[in-house]
C-alpha cells in the first residue's frame, strides 16, 4: 500500500486515535508563539540565512555561524543535500524514512538499502554517502558510539538527520562528535512541535554550507524570514524545552513498551514505536477506531508504526484497543 492510500483510508475511517503521521501533540513553546506575533521587517535576505539565525544555531552545535545554512524544515535541506551528492553512491539502512526515496524519486537518483539486524542495527561495511536518521524514524532507536564509529570510518561522507536529536531517553552520539565529514540536517519542526513553519538548518563544513546556500537561491531563494526571526529570539526555550518533551514521550515510549503486547525494539528516543504484527494489522486497528501506517511504507513488513501523539490516558485506550484488534 502507498502512502496516500493508507492516508486516503485513514481519512475516509476517521478514527477516534490518531496515531499515523508525525505531528506533535505537545503545544509550542510560549516564546516561539510570542516570537511570531512580532512580525518586523518582511523584505529578502540573504540564501544562507539571517545572522541571528546561523549564530544562535551554530551556538546548540558548537561551530561557527558560516558552518550553518538555514533551509524550509528537515525535508529541504535533505533534498539540497541529496541533491549536491547526487553523483555519488547513495546508502541508508532500512526501515527508511520514506522522505528520501520521495526526494531520491524526483531528482531521479539511486538510493540503496543497507540491511540491519534484529535490534535495527546497521552494518556498516561498503563506501559511499549515507544518509541515516538517528534517533530513528520509524524504529525509535539510536546507535551506539561503536556503530557510529563503524560508520564514520567506512562513509565518504555522512548526511545525519537528526530532527529528532531533542528527544532521547537512551544515549545519542551524533557522527559529527566524531568526523568532520558530516552534515547534520536539523529542523524545529519536532522541537517546537510546529512542522508548518518550515524552518530547519543543515550544519556542514563550509563548501557545502555554499552549495546549499544555492539549492536555497535556486528553489525557494530565502528561507522564511520573519520564522527565522522568530526562531533565533525563542532559542533561549530550547534545552528546557529538550527536557520537557524527552519526559513525555519517554514516559508514552515507557507505555508503549509495557502495555502493546507486541515483540518491539524499545526505543530511545523519537516518538514512533515500530512493533511486529501479524498481516492485516493496519486495517484491523482502523476498524477499531486507531490509525497508525503499515511497515511497508517504511520498509519493514510485518510491522506497524505507531506515532506517540497523544497524552498517555488515550495512548492506553488506544493501545488497549491496538492488542484486541490484532489479537495479541
Ligand atoms: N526526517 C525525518 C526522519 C522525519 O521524520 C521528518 C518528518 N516527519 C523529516 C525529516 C522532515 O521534517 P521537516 O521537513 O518538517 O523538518
Amino acid at each position: 500500500m502507498d502512502f496516500a492510500s493508507a492516508m486516503r483510508l485513514i481519512e475516509e475511517a476517521r478514527p477516534r486515535h490518531r496515531l499515523d503521521i508525525g505531528d506533535p501533540d505537545v503545544p509550542p513553546p510560549p516564546e516561539l508563539v510570542e516570537a511570531l506575533k512580532n512580525i518586523g521587517d518582511l523584505h529578502y535576505g540573504p540564501p544562507e540565512g539571517l545572522p541571528e539565525f546561523r549564530e544562535a544555531v551554530a551556538g546548540i552545535f558548537g561551530v561557527e555561524p558560516d558552518e550553518v545554512v538555514a533551509v524550509a524544515g528537515g525535508r529541504h535541506g535533505l533534498a539540497a543535500l541529496m541533491w549536491h551528492f547526487r553523483k555519488k553512491r547513495l546508502l541508508t539502512p532500512s526501515p527508511f524514512y520514506p522522505g528520501y526515496f520521495e526526494i531520491a524519486g524526483v531528482f531521479g537518483i539511486g538510493l540503496e538499502l543497507v540491511k540491519t539486524n534484529d535490534n535495527w542495527l546497521p552494518s556498516f561495511s561498503e563506501r559511499g554517502v549515507y544518509i541515516v536518521n538517528y534517533p530513528n524514524n520509524p524504529t525509535g532507536i539510536a546507535l551506539p558510539k561503536e556503530k557510529v564509529k563503524e560508520l564514520v570510518d567506512v562513509a565518504e561522507f555522512v548526511i545525519s538527520d537528526e530532527i529528532y536529536r531533542d528527544i532521547v531517553f537512551g544515549e545519542f552520539v551524533s557522527p559529527l562528535e566524531l568526523s568532520s565529514e558530516i552534515a547534520v540536517v536539523y529542523s524545529f519542526s519536532k522541537v517546537f512541535s510546529a512542522p508548518g513553519l518550515r524552518i530547519g538548518a543543515v550544519i556542514a563544513p563550509r563548501d557545502v554550507v555554499k552549495e546549499v546556500a544555492r539549492f536555497n537561491k535556486a528553489t525557494i531563494n530565502v528561507p522564511p524570514i520573519h520564522v527565522q526571526r522568530a526562531v533565533a529570539s525563542a532559542i533561549g526555550a530550547l534545552p528546557r524545552r529538550r527536557r520537557e518533551i524527552s519526559e513525555i514521550y519517554g514516559r508514552r515510549a515507557e507505555l508503549a513498551a509495557k502495555t502493546l503486547r507486541f515483540p518491539l525494539v524499545k526505543p530511545s528516543g523519537a516518538f514512533y514505536v515500530f512493533p511486529r504484527a501479524g498481516p492485516g494489522c493496519f486495517e484491523k486497528a482502523l476498524a477499531a477506531g486507531v490509525s497508525v501506517l503499515p511497515g511497508d511504507l517504511y520498509g519493514g513488513p510485518g510491522h506497524i508504526r505507531i506515532a506517540l501523539v497523544e497524552p498517555e490516558d488515550a495512548l492506553a485506550e488506544a493501545f488497549a484497543l491496538l492488542n484486541n484488534a490484532c489479537n495479541r
